[in-house]
């Protein structure tokens, strides 16, 4: 089909899954390749992250994948579903992007779709998107997050260099989940056991001891648990908007669309709570 003018197409990358690695119980890793990725690269952010596109069931798309023409074309419910992903790793020589799913069990898309991965498998997504890298001018940093944020973590804190001061919380189901990471920081693993998601997390980041400081913070996770830890670090301890990169991955009881659909709202209601602005 021809291009239509004054119009940039934002065209998907298409991707092959080359092999899988069961990391841990509830990890699967899945690292994608293929001529597809001749145009991907991520390499300025510690928190790329990608948009997997997932066809709606029983139906096929036209060639060129074009989304912005599926969404002009195709009624709402056709669209593509999209699921984001962390760039676990992006190794350019070889262009191979390596993504890291939680296993949640047999609810959702995007884990399920990993779990049964298999070489030669095709999927497309958008991206990438990111915004964090550990600043180097912070006298310290802090890195907190449950099992979808350690992807980003991990990367975050192999960036680190070598005699940088960090603090870093991961909340997993068990001792199971732990992961060895290729960094000089120890990693402090809380596991959650019967407890609510994100209640380890929360208490380890109040009990934690602020040392002197600018610290430059990364705190991502569920939503429920962010917002205290926002309260936590923005309110209490008074970190400035911009020394923090803080949000909800995903939400208990919500799919990623209806998250993200709500997410601008919750969001602004959390700030008016939080800082008295007005709530959009
Ligand atoms: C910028 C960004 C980066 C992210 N990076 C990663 C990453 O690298 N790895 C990763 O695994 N996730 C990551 N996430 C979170 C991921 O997008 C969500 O967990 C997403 O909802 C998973 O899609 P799904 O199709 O498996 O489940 P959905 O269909 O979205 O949800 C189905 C059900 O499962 C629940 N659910 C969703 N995620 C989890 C979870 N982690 N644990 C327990 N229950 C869950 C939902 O609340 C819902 O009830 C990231 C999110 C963002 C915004």
């Amino acid at each position: 089909m021809a291009e239509r003018p004054g119009r940039k197409p934002r065209r998907p990358h298409s991707a092959r899954v080359v092999r899988t690695e069961r990391l841990t119980p509830h990890m699967q890793r899945v690292v994608l390749g293929g001529e597809g990725l001749s145009a991907f690269s991520a390499d300025t952010c510690t928190d790329h992250y990608v948009k997997l596109l997932f066809p709606a069931e029983g139906v096929t798309y036209p060639e060129p994948f074009d989304v912005e023409r599926i969404r002009e074309e195709f009624p709402r419910e056709q669209w593509p579903v999209t699921r984001t992903y962390t760039v676990r790793q992006w190794d350019a020589e070889h262009r191979e992007l390596t993504v890291d799913f939680v296993i949640h069990g047999d609810e959702g898309l995007a884990g399920p779709w990993a779990l049964n991965a298999r070489p030669g498998d095709t999927l497309w997504f958008m991206g990438p998107g990111g915004a964090y890298t550990p600043d180097p001018e912070a006298d310290w940093h802090l890195l907190a997050g449950d099992e979808s944020a350690l992807p980003a973590i991990a990367r975050s804190l192999e960036e680190l260099p070598d005699g940088a001061r960090a603090y870093a919380f991961v909340e997993v189901a068990g001792p199971e989940e732990e992961q060895k990471l290729d960094c000089s920081v120890e990693v402090v693993w809380l596991h959650r056991g019967d407890r609510p998601v994100g209640e380890a997390l929360v208490e380890a980041v109040r009990n934690l001891e602020f040392p002197e400081g600018r610290v430059h913070a990364f705190v991502h996770g569920e939503a429920g648990c962010v917002k205290e830890l926002r309260k936590l670090l923005r309110v209490e301890r008074q970190i400035p908007r911009e020394d923090l990169s803080i949000s909800g991955y995903w939400r208990l009881g919500h799919n990623e669309d209806g998250w993200q659909a709500s997410k601008r709202e919750w969001n602004a209601r959390i700030e008016a709570e939080q800082e008295g602005a007005p709530a959009a």
